[in-house]
């Protein structure tokens, strides 16, 4: 059986809850972060035996892991220490003003070599609409704050289709990151309104809105800002200055089996999909237990192929789109209806055997995809 490179971490707790949020997390509470910390670890001996000697990356999302205290980050990063190289790229998203430069260093000196900060907005009013805790000036006293600690590999998390987000409040924001914090990465996310979320209900209710058009203008805002300023738009929502892509997201769009750790925490490994329980008191109980457990067939392989590799710019391998149960050529595929007729629509691009969205095709990658499987 060949050795899992990649590990993600469920750190769930947030001060404050984003009414758009549909992560599992939920505020500190009494829970003693001690046996939380002591779970994940638990759950690690258990488990170990499926990683490689080293890991290609480790990834801890949450929720915000940035509030876990410096005693904690370092037991975790004790267990975790036979697990990671120099060479490991090790991911920690963090929220501003929830850290400090003291605890920034201890974050850079325990090993962790990329952060991804959730900024969202620079702008009062727009932040103010998505609920966010923290100012525009908060973000970039955090963003310094990583510097000043020796992060030089910052990721900054952009939101756009806000209700009220103007192209100009959007330039704004992009401005700020291209000319003033000059992050080496940037993820800009289109605002979605999920199931069990009070955006949802607010939506439902007319009080928030939704406008194609508005939201594909940002898009492309996006696009051609961020690349003029050097960054390469490798995925839909993923810009990176050449070099630093996440090698983390990479995997999970590539297929790679990864280990996840912690409450609410995904695995796929070997051909199975399990996940841990999302519940922080019953997790740190029984740190193995999972509440799923799907055996993946070639034919879920396939369909996740096409939906995560369609987005990026290496682009879907024709092949894909055959069926596993009714084996095609790629004469036949390229004669395809959906194939043919979205090429002659200038949604999607033909070369070297592979699929790529076109500009117009991106901001329509998820029917497209659809349409393709
Ligand atoms: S801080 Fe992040 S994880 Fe926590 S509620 Fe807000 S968006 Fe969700």
């Amino acid at each position: 059986m060949s050795p899992v490179f990649h590990c993600y971490i469920h750190i769930p707790f947030c001060h404050h809850i984003c009414p758009y949020c549909a992560f599992y997390k939920h505020k500190p509470g009494k829970l003693a972060n001690d046996a939380f910390i002591a779970a994940i670890l638990s759950q690690l001996d258990a488990e170990k035996s499926v990683l490689a000697e080293k890991l290609d990356t480790l990834y801890l999302g949450g929720g915000t892991p940035s509030l876990l205290s410096s005693v904690h980050l370092e037991t975790l990063f004790r267990g975790l220490r036979p697990f990671i190289s120099p060479e490991t790229e090790v991911t920690l998203e963090a929220n501003p003003a929830t850290f400090d430069l003291k605890k920034a260093r201890i974050m850079r000196e325990i090993g962790i070599n990329r952060i991804s900060l959730g900024v969202q907005s620079f702008q009062t009013g727009i932040l103010k609409t998505l609920g966010r805790d923290h100012s525009g000036e908060d973000a970039k006293i955090a963003f310094e704050i990583l510097r000043e600690a020796g992060f030089m590999n910052i990721s900054i998390d952009l939101m756009f289709s806000i209700p009220g987000q103007t192209e100009s409040l959007w330039q704004e924001d992009l401005d700020i990151v291209t000319s003033e914090l000059k992050p080496e990465h940037v993820s800009s996310y289109n605002l979605t309104y999920e199931e069990d979320t009070e955006f949802l209900k607010r939506h439902e209710s007319g009080e928030l809105d939704e406008n194609e058009d508005r939201d594909a203008n940002l898009f492309y805002q996006a696009i051609d800002h961020l690349e003029a300023a050097g960054f390469g738009h490798y995925e839909i929502s993923n810009y990176g200055q050449s070099g630093f892509e996440s090698r983390h997201n990479r995997a999970y769009w590539t297929g790679k089996d990864y280990l996840g750790l912690g409450p609410g925490a995904v695995s796929t490994i070997h051909g199975i999909r399990a996940k841990t329980l999302p519940d922080t008191a019953r997790f740190v109980e029984s740190p193995t237990l999972k509440t799923e457990h799907e055996t993946l067939t070639e034919e879920d392989r396939r369909i996740e192929a096409i939906a995560m590799q369609l987005r990026t710019r290496e682009g879907l391998r024709i092949n894909r789109v055959c069926s596993t149960n009714e084996p095609c050529s790629i004469e036949t595929v390229l004669r395809s209806n959906p194939i043919e007729s979205m090429t002659q629509q200038g949604l999607i691009e033909i070369r070297d055997e592979r699929i790529f969205l076109t500009r117009e095709g991106k901001a329509l990658a998820d029917p497209i995809a659809s349409a393709l499987i």
